[in-house]
């Protein structure tokens, strides 16, 4: 059973977050710290621990991720553009483990990132 993350409190609604979108599978809010004017959290209602993790039951609940963080996009005036993150593991920048799509966007974006 993967541990209880900051995450499973949003969802379970233990502690307070700016909800944005949800549905059966996955839930949507905004970050706290945001890295740019619109930074979303879309996250899968059941705690798979980083993309790494998932396996091929999976699949379209990963798919529905990126569905979910496209249609947010589009309903957050992203028109112009957007970037959709996923960090894995210690190197990958990852401090919650709760698998997580970040939607950035409302600037233009870097390449590389840092
Ligand atoms: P990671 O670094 O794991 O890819 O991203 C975790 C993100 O979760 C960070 O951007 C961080 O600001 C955000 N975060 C951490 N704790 C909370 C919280 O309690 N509420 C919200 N809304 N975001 C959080």
């Amino acid at each position: 059973m993967p541990t209880e993350t900051i995450f499973s409190k949003i969802i379970n609604r233990e502690i307070p977050a700016d909800i944005v979108y949800e549905d059966d599978l996955s839930l949507a809010f905004r970050d706290v710290n945001p890295q740019a004017p619109v930074h979303i959290l879309v996250i899968p209602k059941q705690p798979i621990p980083m993309v790494a993790d998932a396996v091929a039951a999976d699949q379209s609940l990963l798919g529905h991720l990126l569905l979910v963080a496209a249609q947010i996009a589009k309903a957050e005036g992203l028109a112009k553009g957007f970037r959709l993150v996923i960090n894995n593991g210690e190197d990958g920048g990852q401090s919650v483990p709760h698998l997580h799509v970040h939607i950035l966007g409302g600037r233009s974006m870097q390449w590389p990132p840092g």
